[in-house]
């Protein structure tokens, strides 16, 4: 376990959800309780700022409620990475992969500038097929992402294999 293994008591598993067979990670418990919530943010944060993260992606929707206070933790920016449709203005846009289907993930493309490192925030880390898209859609911007931060990597799916070809693997962390 990672420096937040006393956090896991806080996750539920719910399983058959959303679908038969799947073993779903609730993080609501853990939002729900102050003082997990606050070592959640210490640890992500602590893990952002060695990564030196200026601007924090935060990937829709469980991403949000963790980017936006590691973001002030860090003193950096939040930006939101969104599903299609849903931001203003000129944006990139990827679609990605999902287990059953495909989904859109977009970004403003005045989001950065040029001198921003970029750290990507999200609860889980599964397959990397999101991660992955929204390594991209940065990288559509110009700017760099230095690393990917998670609350939880499920350590027997392949997902810091798959990002390795676009950040380094020490740079892929997980409380
Ligand atoms: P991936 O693209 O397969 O890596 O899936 C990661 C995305 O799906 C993240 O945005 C997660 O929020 C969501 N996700 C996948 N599995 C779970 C889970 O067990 N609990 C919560 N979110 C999950």
């Amino acid at each position: 376990a990672g420096p937040g293994g006393h956090l896991a008591g806080h996750i539920r598993d719910v399983v058959d959800h959303p679908r038969p067979g799947v073993t779903f990670k609730d993080i609501t418990p853990l939002l729900a309780d102050p003082g997990a919530f606050a070592d959640t943010v210490d640890i992500l944060s602590a893990m952002c700022t060695r990564l030196g993260a200026t601007r924090i992606a935060g990937l829709e929707a469980r991403g949000f409620l963790l980017a936006a206070p590691v973001a002030l933790r860090c003193g950096a920016g939040c930006v939101p990475v969104r599903k299609a449709g849903k931001l203003p203005g000129e944006t990139f846009s990827r679609a990605y992969e999902l287990e059953y289907g495909t989904a859109t993930l977009e970004i403003q493309r005045d989001a950065f500038r040029p001198e921003d490192r970029v750290v990507v925030v999200d609860d889980v880390l599964a397959t990397g097929g999101t991660a992955e898209a929204a390594i991209e859609l940065v990288h559509s911007t110009g700017a760099r992402v230095t690393g990917v931060v998670v609350l939880m990597e499920l350590t027997f799916l392949p997902g810091r294999e798959r990002l390795e070809r676009l950040v380094k693997s020490d740079c892929v962390q997980a409380a």
